[in-house]
C-alpha cells in the first residue's frame, strides 16, 4: 500500500488542528487548550517521520511489539510517545521504559509493575470504563478513586487523568460519556493534586464534542493519516 504523500498528511494536520481550535472556540476555551496525539499504530515509521514534519510531536502506540521498532528508528525525532493499548502484564517493563505517557492504567497490579520498571518520573491516565461495557479495558468509577489513591503513593508515577474510549453509538452517545467523564475527573481533582490536568478522550469521529466536553488530549488516526490498513499486513506487524 502507498505511503500517502507527504503533502497530503501536511494538509490533514492542518484540517484537523484547525477544527480543534474551533471547537475549542465554540467551547469558550482559550485556543490551544487540546493536544493531539497523533495515533500511529498499523503506521509506518516514514509516516509518522511525515506527521512530525508536520509539526505534531506526540504519537500514541497500542501494541508494543509494533512500536518498539518504530520508537527506535525515529529516536532523533523528538518524538513524545503515549501508550494507549491494553497492557498485559508481563508488557510493563519495556512499556515504562520505552513510553514517556500511559493512558491505559486500569489495575492495582499493572500500575505497581509500571512504578518498579520505570527509569524515570511516568505521567499515567487512568482508564475508565465509563458505560460499564462488559469484556472493555478501565476501571469502574469507583476503581478510578481508589486507584488514584494508589498512583498518589507510587514515587514514579504521576497521576495526570482519565482516558476514555466510548461505546460505538454515535457522537452523541460519546458526547454523554465524555460529560460523565469530565465530571468525574472535577470529583477526583483534589485527590489528583497540582498534576491533575488531563482528560484523554475523543478520536476521529467525535473529537469536536470531545473538546466542547472539556478533553485536554485527543487521540486522532484516521483523521491524520487516512484509513488505516488491516493490523497484520501493515509495517511492523510481525515484529510484535
Ligand atoms: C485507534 C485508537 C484511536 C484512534 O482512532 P481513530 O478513529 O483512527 O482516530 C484512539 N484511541 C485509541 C485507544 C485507539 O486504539
Amino acid at each position: 500500500m502507498a505511503h500517502p504523500a507527504r503533502q497530503d498528511i501536511a494538509s490533514a494536520v492542518g484540517a484537523v488542528d484547525a477544527a480543534m481550535r474551533r471547537a475549542e472556540r465554540r467551547a469558550g476555551r482559550p485556543p490551544g487548550a487540546t493536544r493531539l496525539i497523533a495515533v500511529s499504530k498499523t503506521r509506518s515509521a516514514v509516516e509518522i517521520a511525515a506527521v512530525r514534519a508536520a509539526g505534531i510531536a506526540d504519537f500514541g502506540e497500542n501494541y508494543l511489539g509494533d512500536a518498539l521498532p518504530k520508537i527506535a528508528a525515529l529516536e532523533a525525532r523528538d518524538i513524545t510517545w503515549h501508550f494507549i493499548g491494553s497492557i498485559q502484564s508481563n508488557k510493563t517493563r519495556d512499556i515504562a521504559r520505552l513510553f514517556h505517557w500511559v493512558h491505559t492504567v486500569d489495575r492495582a497490579r499493572v500500575a505497581r509493575r509500571l512504578d518498579a520498571a520505570a527509569e524515570r518520573v511516568l505521567d499515567v491516565c487512568i482508564q475508565v470504563n465509563i458505560d460499564d461495557e462488559p469484556q472493555k479495558g478501565g476501571t469502574s468509577a469507583e476503581g478510578a478513586r481508589e486507584l488514584l489513591a494508589l498512583v498518589d503513593e507510587l514515587p514514579n508515577l504521576r497521576p495526570r487523568g482519565l482516558m476514555v474510549i466510548p461505546r460505538n453509538a454515535g457522537a452523541e452517545a460519546a458526547r454523554q460519556s465524555f460529560r460523565r467523564l469530565a465530571r468525574l475527573f472535577e470529583e477526583l481533582a483534589p485527590a489528583g493534586g497540582a498534576s491533575w490536568d488531563t482528560l484523554s478522550m475523543g478520536m476521529s469521529a467525535d473529537y469536536e464534542a470531545a473538546i466542547e466536553e472539556g478533553a485536554t488530549m485527543v487521540r486522532i488516526g484516521t483523521a491524520v493519516f487516512g484509513p488505516r490498513p488491516p493490523r497484520e499486513r501493515a509495517a511492523g506487524a510481525g515484529q510484535a
